[in-house]
């Protein structure tokens, strides 16, 4: 097994943020029943809240974002009905397309069709469009994903997502929109939650990410769809009994939403630094928040991130060709400069790439790399 990372120096993932003493605290004193038999009042106050945080009728505590998507497909689209399983249609550099592909088509029965995206993350429309008029009248689920997971994190505006959202309404479509870092979306545009998920018909949620809660997805919805939600919850083994004792960590999460932007001025600041770093290149998106995305001239984002942890900075690395560092309420600016400085360090002893034969690029350290021309 690896060494147990600095916390400070560990930015594979913001799931890593661990409760603190207020949240433990919360846990303790938590009132709790059970949710089984619908009287956990403790659950039925994050449910509600995050409801109003985003602006929907109901919200279903569930265990991961990855149970709320499941359920986000099985309560859309009536797979159980008689017109077969929906077409889900998902950006294809999404957590969904990636991670959870095998759980909906071996517990959900339904096969993804992935869509190509645009640089700020959204599906692109006329791929949408396409696949949807081939469906043929078979319902429906489009997805989105805000924060954009493999487009360093780029925070959706309103704008971009309802315009999908209407195209797939026309079709008669169910939006569903993974809003594991909604939070962060919303903090780094300056606008609530509920905004960004007006457009879209379900949303799943999340309090472990960047909020810092131990544990929890929240689906969201109508009243009716979140009641066909927790049917299939219940079925798939989803349903929790004391659950109050996780909801309480989550409600003192939802207090500390305006605290992302902390993070986001943490990522800014190792993204000016990583900037500063010859050889290394950034993806730099339009609408940053807690994501970091680099590379190393010469490096595969399996090798950088193996030299990172060298220097005992620990990272992700991507199908993308580059490594993540996602940014959370550990990180401090102390490790801001160790990160900036094991790059720097890596970068300084990579092998030195040659240009091809062909003239390629491939020699030249990359500089910060302007992807977001386009948009
Ligand atoms: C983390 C994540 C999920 C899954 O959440 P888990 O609680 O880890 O199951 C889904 N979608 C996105 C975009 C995520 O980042």
């Amino acid at each position: 097994m690896t060494q147990p990372a600095d916390p400070r120096l560990d930015f594979r993932s913001d799931t890593r943020t661990v409760p603190d003493a207020r949240m433990r605290a919360a846990m303790t004193a938590a009132e709790v029943g059970d949710d089984v038999y619908g009287d956990d009042p403790t659950v039925a106050l994050l449910e509600a809240r995050v409801a109003d945080l985003l602006g929907t009728e109901d919200a279903l505590l569930t265990p991961t974002g990855t149970m709320s998507n499941l359920l986000a497909a099985l309560a859309a689209a009536g797979s159980h009905g008689p017109r077969g399983a929906p077409l889900l249609v998902v950006g294809e550099d999404t957590h969904m397309a990636f991670l959870e592909a095998d759980g909906l088509r071996q517990f959900a029965g339904i096969e993804l069709l992935p869509v190509p995206q645009r640089p700020d993350g959204l599906p692109d429309p006329d791929a949408v469009a396409a696949v949807l008029a081939a469906g043929g009248g078979r319902p429906a689920v489009v997805c989105l994903e805000n924060t954009s997971m493999m487009r360093s994190g780029n925070a959706l505006d309103a704008a971009a997502t309802r315009a999908l959202a209407d195209l797939a309404h026309r079709y008669g479509a169910h939006v569903h929109l993974d809003g594991a870092r909604l939070a962060n979306a919303a903090v780094a545009l300056g606008v609530p939650p509920a905004e960004l998920a007006a457009p879209v018909d379900s949303v799943a949620f999340s309090v472990s990410k960047g909020l810092g809660a131990p544990v929890g997805g929240l689906l969201c919805g109508t009243h009716a769809y979140v009641a066909r939600a927790r049917e299939v919850r219940s079925a798939l083994g989803g349903s929790m009994h004391q659950s109050g004792v996780i909801a309480a960590p989550a409600l003192v999460a939802l207090d500390r939403l305006p605290e992302l932007a902390a993070d986001h001025a943490t990522a800014a600041a190792l993204a000016a630094g990583f900037a500063t770093v010859p050889g290394a290149g950034l993806l730099r998106p339009p609408r940053p928040t807690n994501m970091v995305m680099a590379r190393v001239a010469g490096l595969t984002p399996e090798e950088c991130a193996r030299r990172l942890a060298g220097h005992g900075v620990r990272v992700l690395p991507l199908p993308n060709g580059f490594v993540r560092f996602a940014v959370h309420r550990a990180h401090d600016m102390i490790g801001v400069r160790a990160a900036v400085d094991a790059l720097a360090a890596v970068a300084a002893t990579a092998p030195v790439a040659r240009t091809t034969s062909e003239g390629a690029p491939a020699g030249r350290g990359l500089t910060t790399t302007a992807w977001t021309e386009e948009s």
